[in-house]
């Protein structure tokens, strides 16, 4: 019993044993069914995740394809072989192939020739070094034309980030290099027509200023023949419509330079006083025959000299005073100049040049400053002129950088303004009209600089050696080439100055020989020095080896300048000054030109004299010797001491007859008509001979005072 007891009990233990395990294997399947179901959800989820990212990629390329194919940009897939993964629609049709047909294909073979495979080359370097690249080539089409394309290369990586070929979006560029090679072209060809027109003005320029100034010189010498009031009055117009062509052609062919960039705006200090009390004598003269006063006024805060453009400011201000006057009939001219502020070593300025003449009309104030204009065509039929001036002036305040206007009423007068600006040199301007002191004396410290001069003429070299005694500088002379070349081999020197027309050897020669010769002297500078007054013989002397280039004639700051330049001179003291000049009647200043010389011997009477001494004694017996020279048609040699002779005029103020001789030399390197020539030496001996009287005159006013 005991025993069916224990079995029995063991029975019931184990089916209960076997319910909980029954119980935990249907938990187990329940929370498993659960998994499985969660699973399959997240499963589903994931699925439709996936789907909805590949439809948007799939958009999203196909939206930026579209806009790249729509750009008209060309897109081509290659592998690291260059061979053609896939074309796109765009690019197969910028090449002329049908979808499909260039896939496969290896794009260097189709498309390229030997030396865009060579350069192609080299940007599938940088691709494969995983770098992106933008670079222009030429591709064949389908149908063998050459296009250019605008390439935008970038690898293209694998999943595992390796490279394994490249895209390249493409953009027909072929239109645009046309027109850029066409615009080369038309750059080329106004380059070359703006060069010919610069020659052609030149050679106008030069063909018609010979001729014009014969005729000018020529019907000065028949008005001196005339016989009837009738063949007078024909000579004049003949000399007036002359005169209107010569001014014409000047000033055509100053604006020309300017529109051609071809003035260059220098900056050397200057006497900016000065300048204006010369002008306002040079124009004094020509306003008195109406009984018209020429005045002026210049701030007496600008106290020093000032840096700028010389010669700009000095032909702005003639033309101004040459309109004022010309359109004054009575009443003043005045010249004023205005500081507006002084400010960062600046002399900010206003100059205005105001008349109280005929005016001008408010509809034409606006136009006057444009190329050809005038206020009207009475004024043109009473006063002449070519309506450049203005135009002129305008643009030569505008290449400094000032401004130009003008305020006028008919019937009371004109002022026209402009403003500048220059810089303070720091120097004191010292202009001493009571004094008849010497100017430029001791400028120098002496030492032991040697200067060579080199100079066949004997006004020049007196003229030279004179300020090179005074300021105390050591030189020596060579009279010619050849001596020149003997004293550079057996001196040293610091500077030389060269004169360049010399018979035998010229300057250009000797030159050459100490610059590639063994010399001693082979590195100094050489300063040229030449009447010619064509701007290429700068040029020229440049290339010959000179340093630097000084045009006869010139006056004694400009020489100092270049010996301060070019040596390590100090400077003890300089001054400029402008000696009281005695006011002669009208034909003698016409033929003297005063304000030259005051510019020219700055007050220094001592030197003044020693030139006109010597004009005098050599200069006066040299010009009868073209006579003979003109007669054995030698045109050479007329022509060499027509140059020789040419700079002493200005020398002496004579400066018309430098010009008349710079118009024999021309003349002569032409081999014109011996009569011609002949006439031309008679109206330079004319001239002469009433100028001898005047020279003397003042020669002797000089030595008196000295
Ligand atoms: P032109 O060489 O003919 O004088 P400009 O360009 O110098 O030419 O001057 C143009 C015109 O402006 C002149 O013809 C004249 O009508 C007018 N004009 C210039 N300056 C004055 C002035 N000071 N008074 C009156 N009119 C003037």
């Amino acid at each position: 019993m005991d025993e069916i007891q224990i079995l029995k009990r063991r029975l019931e233990r184990e089916r209960n044993a076997r319910k909980q395990a029954e119980a935990i294997l249907e938990q187990k399947a329940l929370e498993l069914f659960h998994a499985n179901e969660q699973l399959r959800k997240l499963n589903e989820d994931l699925e439709q995740k996936v789907e909805e990212r590949t439809t948007q990629l799939t958009h999203s390329e196909e939206k930026y394809r579209g806009i790249i194919e729509s750009m008209e940009l060309g897109l081509m897939e290659v592998d690291l072989n260059q061979n053609i993964v896939k074309a796109y629609d765009w690019f197969c049709d910028m090449t002329g192939y049908n979808p499909g047909e260039l896939e496969g294909k290896n794009a260097a073979d189709v498309f390229l020739n030997a030396e865009g495979i060579a350069f192609m080359k080299k940007q599938d370097e940088i691709r494969q070094k995983g770098q992106a690249g933008v670079y222009e080539i030429q591709i064949k089409k389908k149908n063998g034309d050459l296009i250019w394309v605008l390439i935008s290369g970038a690898p293209v990586f694998d999943f595992k980030g390796d490279v394994v070929g490249s895209i390249g979006i493409h953009y027909d560029i072929t239109v645009r290099k046309k027109m850029l090679h066409e615009l080369a072209r038309a750059k080329k060809t106004a380059e070359a027509a703006r060069d010919a027109e610069k020659q052609f003005l030149a050679r106008m320029s030069h063909e018609i200023r010979t001729p014009l100034n014969a005729i000018i010189g020529m019907s000065h010498l028949l008005s001196e023949t005339a016989t009837s009031l009738e063949q007078i009055d024909y000579v004049s117009s003949i000399k007036t419509s002359a005169d209107l062509l010569l001014k014409i052609v000047s000033d055509i062919l100053d604006i020309s330079k300017i529109e051609a960039g071809e003035i260059q705006v220098n900056s050397e200090p200057f006497n900016l006083r000065a300048l204006v009390m010369s002008l306002q004598k040079t124009f004094q003269v020509k306003a008195e025959e109406n009984g018209v006063k020429v005045l002026m006024n210049v701030d007496d805060k600008i106290t020093n000299l000032v840096i700028g453009d010389e010669l700009l400011l000095t032909q702005i201000l003639m033309n101004l005073m040459s309109n004022a006057v010309k359109f004054t009939a009575e009443g003043s001219v005045k010249i004023n100049v205005q500081l507006l502020e002084k400010r960062d070593e600046k002399y900010f300025l206003e100059i205005d040049v105001t008349d109280t003449g005929v005016g001008i009309g408010k509809e034409k104030l606006d136009l006057i400053f444009e190329n050809f204009k005038q206020a009207d065509d009475q004024v043109r039929h009473k006063f002449g002129g070519t309506g450049l001036g203005l135009a002129i002036t305008k643009k030569f305040v505008e290449l400094q950088d000032g401004k130009i206007w003008v305020e006028s009423e008919l019937g009371q007068g004109t002022s026209f303004k402009f403003t500048i600006t220059y810089l303070d040199s720091g120097k004191e301007e010292v202009i001493e009209i009571e004094k008849d002191e010497q100017a430029l004396q001791s400028v120098f410290e002496p030492s032991e600089e040697q200067v060579l001069i080199v100079e066949d003429n004997y006004m020049n070299r007196k003229y030279i050696t004179t300020l090179m005694k005074k300021w105390q500088v050591n030189f020596e002379v060579a009279v010619n080439g050849k001596e020149a070349w003997e004293k550079t081999q057996q001196n040293i020197y610091d500077l030389i100055f060269m004169d360049i027309s010399m018979p035998e050897m010229d300057g250009h020669q000797v030159t050459k020989l100490i610059r590639s010769e063994e010399n001693p002297n082979q590195n100094i500078p050489i300063i040229a020095l030449t009447a010619s007054a064509i701007i290429s013989k700068r040029e020229q002397a440049l290339n010959s080896g000179m340093t630097d280039y000084l045009p006869k004639p010139f006056n004694p700051n400009q020489l100092i300048d270049l010996i301060k330049k070019y040596t390590k001179r100090e400077i003890l003291s300089e001054k400029t000054t402008i000696s009281k000049m005695e006011t002669d009647d009208d034909t003698k200043t016409e033929i003297l030109n005063r304000p030259y010389l005051e510019k020219f011997y700055g007050g220094d009477d001592s030197h003044a004299a020693d030139m006109f001494d010597i004009f005098l004694n050599h200069t006066v017996h040299e010009v009868p010797q073209l006579r003979p020279l003109m007669e054995a048609q030698d045109w050479e040699g007329t022509r060499q001491l027509a140059h020789k002779i040419k700079p002493n005029f200005s020398m002496v103020g004579l400066t018309q007859l430098e010009e008349k001789m710079l118009n024999i030399e021309n003349s002569a390197a032409q081999n014109e008509n011996v009569n011609t020539l002949l006439s031309k030496l008679v109206e330079v001996e004319n001239i002469l001979e009433k100028a001898i009287p005047i020279l003397e005159k003042e020669l002797e006013r000089m030595t008196r005072i000295t």
